[in-house]
């Protein structure tokens, strides 16, 4: 597969460099591998890694890497596990449409933090959930914020 190009582009967005579609793509479209170094350490933290599970994560290289978050993203990652000619499995990441993409519109992806990481979200989607954290992880927030502004 990685002899093709990938089918977008990194420019600037909003919030620092992001990822644009150069194509239509439509709900459930494979869109491409997201490449990178696969890291096997369960407390392994970057700027970019994406979570394989419980102890491993991908540091993704260009251009995946610049993929930006949303509540209500029109991508999301896929761990797909493939079997290699050997009899191995290897894991591997996919980004895939979530939505119907247009050319030249802005890919994005829920990234789904864990509430300890979290930040404050402005992705402006109807459905933001004012931190970039995943959807089952909300109310750990609200608990800790709430937690925070008790007199000791
Ligand atoms: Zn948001």
């Amino acid at each position: 597969m990685d002899c093709f190009e990938p089918p977008v582009r990194v420019g600037p967005s909003e919030y620092g460099l992001g990822v644009f579609s150069l194509k239509s793509f439509t709900t459930d479209d494979w869109i491409s591998q997201i490449e990178g170094e696969i890291i096997h350490d369960a407390n392994y933290e970057s700027d970019y890694c994406m979570s394989l599970g419980e102890s491993s994560a991908l540091e993704p290289t260009a251009p995946y890497r610049f993929l930006n978050h949303s509540c209500q993203p029109n991508c999301s990652l896929v761990e797909v596990e493939v079997e290699y000619d050997d009899g191995t499995f290897v894991s591997e990441l996919w980004l895939q449409g979530e939505k119907d993409i247009a050319p030249g519109e802005q890919m994005t992806i829920d990234y789904a933090w864990p509430a300890e990481s979290a930040i404050p979200c402005r992705c402006g989607s109807a459905g933001c959930r004012n931190w970039i954290v995943a959807y089952e992880e909300i109310g750990l927030i609200e608990a800790d914020k709430f937690r925070s502004s008790l007199p000791l």
